[in-house]
């Protein structure tokens, strides 16, 4: 599916995930309030707002994490995913298909949730420098974020590329071909193994978005990770490179992250309605 595509595909979903926002809204706390009023002064202030997501941001969207209850790690074993092991055997290069395929399966007709649309509307407004994703599922841009300011860390389940000659194929196209009985398929060019465009254990993280990601985490005022239990390196690094560099950093996730003993503010607690309501007080601020 194209950029376009998505992105309408996503507009549909917006007023939902609004919705579904003011029904799970538990934010009438004090504290909450306090915090949700503070990030969204920090951010008018900021001079470079980062933003850092992980797996946690689109369990609202119904795709499951890896390390919470139920999430994919409960199922499988993250040994059996290694690089490596998919070079070297044809059987772990078919356990990992049907693990992708399950994955795929809850994300290509996923709807971005109230999260996503809120990321979307700060980069409408100015006020995104860039969205770091660990995911791969392409929900920002069917929230509406534009290519130019989303750098996808572990890259992207919506292509398979193949690791001899680098061809690159619509996803759809490949599990068309695995639902037909190609239990670990094969590049139609050069016969080399297909593989999504992800990013496994034990595999070379992308140079550009890398590098960009370390640079800009380190140049920003204001880093806020929502949604990333902050253990999978070097993508964990960014909070760290970030505070070492003088910004604020909010995380905002529903358990404990590694780097909770750094934060400068932390709310515990589902993300769609708080990035919702820390939308809706920064324009309120902004008297928008
Ligand atoms: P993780 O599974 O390690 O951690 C997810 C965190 O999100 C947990 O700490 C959990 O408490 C929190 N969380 C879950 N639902 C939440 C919600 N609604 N609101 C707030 N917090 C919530 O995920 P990770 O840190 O992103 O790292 C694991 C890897 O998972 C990444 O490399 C990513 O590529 C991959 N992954 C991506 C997707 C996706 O693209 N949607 C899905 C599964 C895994």
């Amino acid at each position: 599916m194209g950029l376009k595509a998505y992105q309408k595909a996503g507009q549909k979903c917006r007023k939902n995930a609004l919705t579904l926002f003011t029904q799970h809204n538990n934010l009438d706390s004090e504290d909450m309030e306090d915090k949700i009023r503070e990030i969204a002064e920090w951010i008018v202030n900021a001079k470079s707002v980062v933003v850092f997501v992980g797996a946690g941001l689109s369990t609202e969207s119904g795709i499951p994490d890896f390390r919470s209850p139920g999430g994919v790690w409960d199922k499988y074993d993250p040994e059996d995913f290694y690089f490596q092991n998919f070079i070297s055997n044809e059987t772990a290069r078919e356990k990992y298909w049907q693990m992708a395929t399950e994955m795929y399966e809850s994300m290509k007709d996923a709807p971005p949730n109230a999260g996503h649309f809120a990321i979307a509307e700060l980069e409408r407004l100015g006020k995104l420098d860039c969205l770091i994703t660990q995911n791969i599922d392409g929900l920002h841009f069917k929230a509406g974020n534009s290519e130019k300011k989303v750098l996808e860390l572990h890259g992207t389940a919506m292509h398979v590329t193949c690791l001899s000659c680098n061809k690159r194929y619509e996803r759809d196209d490949i599990q068309t071909r695995v639902a037909a009985g190609q239990k670990a398929p094969r590049c139609d060019t050069c016969g080399g193994l297909l593989k999504p465009a992800t990013i496994s254990f034990g595999q070379s993280m992308p140079e550009r978005e890398t590098a960009e990601a370390y640079r800009r985490s380190e140049a920003c005022d204001l880093f806020m990770v929502i949604g990333s239990s902050l253990v999978v390196h070097p993508a964990a690094y960014m909070p760290v490179v970030a505070k070492q560099g003088g910004a604020k950093l909010v995380i905002i996730n529903r358990d404990e992250t590694a780097c909770d003993g750094m934060a400068d503010i932390i709310v515990n607690g589902t993300a769609g309605p708080i990035m919702a309501a820390i939308l809706e007080k920064m324009k309120q601020r902004i008297h928008l």
